[in-house]
């Protein structure tokens, strides 16, 4: 028993040399570790496409994804609420592109009075169906795969004639509107699986 306490002692004299180990934040400014991790900055110019799919990882469902169909164009807002956040990092770690959420390592001061005030938003098109409205999925995460498949995209019709809007003038064709998914004029718009998938069945039966 005598070890312990002498080793207590030895600590004390030391703690009254050095001094404190806290810091003194907030009234001298605090420098965090490298790997601390701070409230997760979206990157919305050069990374996040919109995917929601970070969302889907959130342990404490710190991000909202909200679609709004009513605006024009219709827009995606993704919300990282800092009040619900853990500071977990699963967003990420787990981003789609790995590029569209960083923790910061030296934001972490976030109090406020208003919690409504604690968040960080991006914005992003989407796009829709051309007959029923159904999300398809924002525009830049379309571009986003088209770049992944390459060559490969061309097996998909929706990609097909996005990317020919993006860089021909054919936009007319894919907003073209009809009272139902039909016939061979219907297959180059730009249609959610549903409406596809009866735009076939419509050809193939020859209706
Ligand atoms: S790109 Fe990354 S940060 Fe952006 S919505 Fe998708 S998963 Fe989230
Ligand atoms: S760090 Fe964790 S808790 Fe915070 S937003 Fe990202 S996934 Fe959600």
């Amino acid at each position: 028993m005598k070890y312990p306490k002498l080793r207590e002692l030895k600590e004390a004299i030391k703690a009254l040399i050095k001094g404190p180990f806290t810091t003194k934040f907030p009234f001298e400014p605090h420098t965090p570790f490298p790997r601390f991790r701070g409230i997760p900055v979206p990157n919305e110019k050069e990374g996040c496409i919109g995917c929601g799919a970070c969302a889907d990882v959130c342990p404490p469902r710190a991000i909202k994804v909200v679609d709004d169909l009513a605006a024009n164009p219709p827009m995606r807002s993704i919300r990282w609420r800092h009040d619900y956040c853990i500071f977990c990092g699963q967003c990420e770690r787990l981003c789609t592109t790995k590029e569209g959420v960083k923790l910061s390592n030296t934001e972490f001061d976030i109090a406020d009075l208003n919690r409504n005030n604690m968040f960080a938003e991006i914005k992003k098109e989407l796009i829709v169906c051309s007959d029923c409205g159904e999300v398809i999925a924002p525009k830049e995460q379309i571009l986003y795969i088209a770049k992944k498949l390459g060559p490969m995209g061309y097996s998909n019709i929706n990609l097909i004639v996005f990317t020919q809007q993006e860089f021909l003038d054919t936009s007319h064709i894919a907003s073209e509107k009809s009272s139902q998914s039909s016939g061979r004029q219907s297959a180059f718009k730009i249609l959610c699986p549903k409406c596809r998938h009866q735009v076939w069945v419509f050809d193939d039966h020859g209706k």
